[in-house]
């Protein structure tokens, strides 16, 4: 089978042309929202010369941001009264 998932390589992002499979590159990009870009693509393939817009949108979390654990880890702390607060502390400074 036909492998049709393209791995980015730093810093350029493997685009195809849908109309002769050739490479197309990125000519500009128009951000929507956070999770939605739409990029402007040129194919380059002289003999084609499509040009074509593609939907780069957030698929899903892998490996959540530490912002987001340390938020997550404070709740949880909050949860606790005062004084074990106090102590679990004490021991993580201890260690
Ligand atoms: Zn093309």
């Amino acid at each position: 089978m036909e492998d049709r998932v393209h791995r980015a390589r730093s810093p350029d992002m493997l685009i195809t042309c849908i109309k002769c499979e050739s490479r197309a590159v990125i000519t500009s990009s128009n951000r929507i929202d956070p999770k939605l870009t739409q990029l402007y693509c040129a194919c380059k393939n002289k003999d084609c010369g499509h040009t074509f817009v593609c939907d780069l949108s957030f698929c899903h979390t892998i490996s959540p941001p530490k912002s987001d654990q340390y938020t997550a880890l404070k709740g949880l702390i909050m949860t606790l009264p005062e004084k074990d607060r106090l102590t679990l502390l004490e021991s993580v400074k201890n260690h």
